[in-house]
């Protein structure tokens, strides 16, 4: 991966390549940013950069310097076998590793992953694609342990020892607490670069230790494709709610529950930001759309969400949002999720 080959974030790039030109490389940074706004591609490239043999200036144009992408580094950077990168990413138990899984379980499974989506596949597609769209993925302490082990290993090459933990928001209390011992004592020679999305989850202590590499936000493309995907679905049940035929909600609660645990959780985190947005935008006299491509729908529906209902509706979401995660039975809790909100919504 070049800096060049990266959508936008050419001042963020700058400052990195004048960084690591300057030699005052952070031992470990956290890269912000959404997965399609290139937060991996901006990992992999920077660590290219870092060991590139042969790096590139530039007098004009908007990128100052980049990688060669042909000396050895390079190529083994760019095909991810360079043998002193070490890659780690939420995991599962598969029909494949059934039990203790660890990154290590599926390298290989993951560099196709990367490779495959130039580095801008998003947490669900790794996860759809291990086929565990069922299941909580996360980073666990076997993860952890074995990125301390990566650092102490002797550097094959001779250069950086060099860890990538992606989504590393997805790393549990156990293994966040094993990371941060290496954070605090870090070893020479070595970079880890945390990729994440949101920094919200991530303990305070971890946070403190990191420097923080924010992405340029490149818009509202994410709330689209979330809109775009779950729109139709969203307004399909509210509609059911307020008729409350059992036969047809049933169905529909089917058809959510088919999506998978992680796309549910999607859409139920989806849904609650549009009820917010009805609340504050009605509350606000502003038009609120929904975008269901239902003109009358989206005409009549925001109105529904008042003062009276906002807090039993926000919460009913959260609680079912909650209850996905800690693996309850789906149906169940949309069943109970559909009986909450069908009577907060008549109260409006
Ligand atoms: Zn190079």
């Amino acid at each position: 991966m070049q800096f060049k080959d990266i959508v936008g974030q050419r001042d963020v790039i700058n400052r990195l390549t004048e960084i690591i030109d300057s030699g005052r490389v952070s031992h470990a940074q956290l890269i912000l940013g959404p997965a399609e706004d290139g937060s991996l591609q901006l990992a992999l490239a920077y660590l290219q950069y870092l060991c590139c043999t042969n790096r590139q200036h530039h007098d004009g144009g908007d990128l100052r310097a980049d990688s060669c992408g042909t000396c050895p580094s390079c190529k083994k950077i760019s095909q991810l076998i360079h043998p002193d990168l070490h890659l780690f990413f939420p995991n599962a138990t598969t029909s494949r590793v059934k039990s203790n899984p660890s990154s290590a379980d599926f390298q290989q499974e993951f560099h196709d992953f990367v490779l495959e989506r130039n580095a801008r596949g998003t947490l669900d597609d790794w996860f759809a694609s291990l086929g565990i769209e069922n299941k909580q993925g996360i980073l666990n302490v076997r993860d952890a342990a074995d990125v301390i082990r990566s650092l102490a290993l002797k550097s094959y090459e001779g250069g950086w020892k060099m860890v990538v933990v992606w989504m590393a928001e997805k790393m549990n209390e156990q293994a966040a607490n094993e990371l941060l011992k290496t954070l605090e004592e870090p070893t020479p020679g070595t970079v880890i670069l945390l990729v994440v999305e949101s920094d919200e989850r991530l303990l305070q202590t971890i946070r403190s230790r990191v420097q923080t590499v924010r992405l340029a936000p490149t818009g509202s493309s994410r709330e689209a494709a979330l809109a775009e995907q779950f729109a139709p679905l969203l307004v399909g049940w509210l509609r059911l709610l307020f008729k409350l035929r059992m036969k047809e909600l049933a169905a529909h609660v089917d058809l959510l529950a088919s999506l998978g645990r992680e796309q549910l959780k999607l859409f139920l985190q989806y849904a609650l930001g549009v009820m917010r947005g009805c609340f504050l935008s009605t509350a606000a006299g502003m038009p609120y759309s929904i975008g269901s491509g239902d003109a009358k729908f989206d005409a009549m529906f925001p109105a529904m969400i008042t003062a009276n209902n906002v807090e039993p509706v926000e919460q009913a979401l959260s609680e079912a949002v909650f209850a996905i995660e800690r693996n309850a039975n789906p149906k169940i809790t949309l069943m109970e999720l559909s009986f909450r909100m069908s009577k907060a919504l008549k109260k409006k």
